[in-house]
C-alpha cells in the first residue's frame, strides 16, 4: 500500500440513504473513486447529518454505523462499517491545529458513523480497514468560518490524511415526493447545479461563499447543510479551484456532483 503524502480533499454528494442499493452512476462512482486516489492514512469525515455548536471529533477507537433514517428497504439496515477510529496521535494533532487557527473543538468517544459518512465509505473503501472519524458541522457557523475549519485541517493532507465533505450538490427533500431513481431532472436543479459547477471550477471563492444569491439556491437548498460541508473542503485546498470528478442524478432532484479539491 502506497501512503499519500498530499492527498486532493473531496466533496461528494451522497443523495438519499439508499445508495449503496441503487443501480445508479452515482453509486459505480463512489464504488471505482477509492481505487483512484492514492491510499489515504486516515479519513476524517464531515457530514450534515452531525451538526453540533462546535466542531466535533468522534474518538472512538472503533467506529460502527448508525443507520439514522426510516422507511428504507431491510437491506440498508444489515449494512455496516466497522473502521478502526483515528490514532490518539491524530486527535492530537487535529486539536492542536484547530487550537492553533484560535478555533474551538469538542471531542465525543461515543458517536458513531451517520449514513452522510459511512454510505460513501463503504462504497469508496469498502474493506473498512482505513482509521475514520467525524468532524461535526457546526451548526450556526456561516461559509467563510467553514473555510476557516477547513484552512486549519489543511496540514493534515501533508500526512496522507483524507478531508472527506460529504453533502448534497442539491437537496430539496420537500420535492422528493412521488419521485422514483430515474426521474426527470427540473430546470431548478440543473440551473443551480450549473452554477455550482462553474464557480467551483473558476475558483471565484467570492461568488461561491455568496451562494444564496446563485439561481434557485433556496429551492435546491432550502436549509444550507447538505451544501456548507464543501466549504470545508474548499478551505483544505487553499480555497483554490475545485474539479469536477462527476455529475449525475437520482430522484430528479438529487445532484450527485462530486469535486476535488488540490492545493498544487
Ligand atoms: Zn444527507
Amino acid at each position: 500500500m502506497t501512503i499519500a503524502t498530499s492527498i486532493p480533499s473531496l466533496f461528494v454528494s451522497h443523495g438519499a440513504p439508499d445508495l449503496p442499493l441503487c443501480e445508479c452512476p452515482s453509486r459505480e462512482f463512489l464504488s471505482q473513486l477509492g481505487q483512484q486516489l492514492p491510499d489515504p492514512a486516515a479519513i476524517l469525515v464531515i457530514s450534515p447529518h452531525w451538526m453540533t455548536s462546535v466542531p466535533t471529533l468522534s474518538t472512538a477507537p472503533q467506529m460502527r454505523a448508525i443507520h439514522d433514517f426510516g422507511g428504507f428497504p431491510q437491506a440498508l439496515y444489515q449494512l455496516q462499517y466497522d473502521a478502526p477510529g483515528l490514532s490518539i496521535e491524530l486527535h492530537q494533532a487535529i486539536a492542536a491545529q484547530l487550537k492553533a487557527a484560535q478555533l474551538p473543538m469538542a471531542t465525543d468517544p461515543g458517536r458513531g458513523l451517520d449514513h452522510g459518512a459511512w454510505v460513501p465509505l463503504l462504497l469508496m473503501y469498502p474493506d473498512a480497514q482505513i482509521p475514520v472519524a467525524q468532524l461535526s458541522l457546526p451548526a450556526h457557523w456561516q461559509p467563510e468560518q467553514l473555510t476557516r475549519l477547513g484552512k486549519a485541517l489543511a496540514a493534515l493532507r501533508a500526512e496522507g490524511v483524507l478531508i472527506l465533505a460529504s453533502g448534497s450538490a442539491t437537496h430539496n427533500l420537500w420535492a422528493f415526493g412521488g419521485r422514483t431513481l430515474g426521474s426527470p431532472v427540473p430546470d431548478w436543479v440543473q440551473g443551480f447545479e450549473r452554477w455550482l459547477i462553474e464557480t467551483v471550477e473558476q475558483g471565484d471563492i467570492e461568488r461561491l461563499l455568496s451562494y444564496l444569491q446563485a439561481p434557485y439556491a433556496k429551492e435546491n437548498h432550502p436549509t444550507p447543510e447538505h451544501l456548507l460541508p464543501i466549504f470545508v473542503a474548499l478551505g483544505s485546498s487553499g480555497n483554490k479551484p475545485g474539479k469536477l470528478l462527476h455529475r449525475s442524478y437520482t430522484y430528479g432532484i438529487f445532484s450527485m456532483a462530486a469535486f476535488s479539491f488540490a492545493s498544487e
